[in-house]
């Protein structure tokens, strides 16, 4: 299918003004000046796009596909994530993962529910291993994962500082880190290991630790959850002034909502470009809160509309800087020649009105197109 979008306001996330946008099979082929004629024909389909907004679809970086196991007995197992619920909220690309219950749900599970999402058109990776040390693996081993398994981009997420982890020592960790890392150069992948950080005394302790000790770089590590209280955001700002990443979960309520710890973060001058944003969707909390995908961009609308941040200033945290710490940039994270065609059109009011996943339209009008709609 060949879709052409006229005269569209474009965020590559940097804003580029209004653009022609011509998608060809899953990719972008071209972004020229408007009104170029240069590429209308009997086989495209054109759509005005005078008064939208396109950015990149949106990347998630942590998405509990096959839902969390719950932390109130076997009832409270939370259900399998759907492709209707990922595309309509604007999300294109997920990395699926296993959190506190690896006994009840199980890495062929995440696979399997993984290449499902990818047949339904959303680009998926997954982490291997889960909260505890020693970690579950699929082959026996973390470098074997990443090396044989194409979707395995790294390992998570395993929890440090947390109560429901194995308090994992040093050489647990480290060890950890290095097969990870081994298996990230020779898969040619991101190689990333993906901390979940608790609410426990220790915050980011044993990893600053393990930099201070080894030669592993720091940009291999992502820590998330590092706006659920005040303490550890404090952490959070230290952190990337030591050049690492952090990643924020949306929808928090308890800690720092995303809107306000961008806020914070701009006033004590962090670099955005060390930032990112992930939903924690179908994950579960000690307080039974369970996460939600919406919660990503609703995050994003409320960081524009309410602390008034350029839509500039935020969506690289959802879009490129996502794509980056998992090695996905530039054929994710951005609008721009050859990369996937992974968009996300909203009106003026940045309410979502079309998505294109893998150059198919899944979202029209701001409804889900059902699957049999854009079957070819
Ligand atoms: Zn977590």
């Amino acid at each position: 299918m060949i879709y052409l979008l006229k005269n569209i306001e474009c965020y590559c996330p940097e804003y580029v003004g209004a653009k022609d946008v011509l998608i060809a099979g899953d990719r972008i082929y071209k972004m020229t000046e408007p009104n170029s004629h240069l590429m209308e024909g009997p086989a495209v389909n054109s759509i005005a796009g005078h008064g939208l907004l396109a950015f990149p679809g949106m990347v998630d970086g942590h998405v509990h596909i096959i839902g969390g196991g719950g932390e109130d007995g076997f009832t409270s197992r939370l259900p399998e994530i759907n492709r209707n619920d990922v595309l309509s909220a604007g999300v294109t690309t997920v990395v699926g993962l296993l959190g506190a219950d690896n006994r009840t749900k199980n890495l062929n599970a995440l696979l399997a529910k993984a290449r499902a999402l990818a047949s339904q058109g959303i680009t998926t990776f997954i982490y291997t291993g889960s909260y505890t040390l020693p970690m579950i693996t699929m082959t026996g081993d973390v470098t074997d994962d990443m090396v044989l398994i194409d979707k395995v981009i790294g390992a998570g997420e395993v929890a440090i500082s947390d109560h429901r982890s194995s308090h994992p020592d040093l050489k647990d960790l480290l060890e950890l880190a290095t097969k990870t890392y081994l298996g990230g150069l020779i898969s040619g992948k991101a190689g990333v290991v993906h901390l979940h950080v608790g609410d426990g005394k220790s915050g980011l302790r044993l990893l600053t630790q393990l930099l201070a000790e080894s030669d592993l770089p720091i940009q291999q590590f992502l820590p998330t959850h590092m706006n659920r209280n005040q303490r550890l955001f404090q952490q959070a700002i230290d952190y990337t002034r030591a050049g690492g990443n952090v990643d924020l979960t949306s929808g928090e309520i308890d800690g720092i909502p995303v809107p306000d710890a961008v806020q914070a973060f701009i006033k004590n001058d962090v670099n955005l470009q060390r930032v990112t944003i992930s939903s924690d969707a179908g994950g579960s909390s000690p307080t039974g809160k369970i996460g939600s995908i919406k919660s990503l961009y609703l995050d994003v609308i409320d960081s524009i509309v309410q602390k008034k941040l350029s839509p500039e200033l935020i969506f690289p945290l959802v879009t490129r800087n996502a794509a980056q710490r998992i090695g996905l940039y530039p054929r994710k994270g951005t609008l721009s020649e050859g990369s996937d065609a992974d968009i996300l059109i909203t009106d003026k009011n940045y309410q979502i009105v079309k998505v294109f996943s893998m150059g198919k339209l899944v979202v029209d009008k701001g409804e889900i197109l059902e699957e049999a709609n854009n079957a070819t």
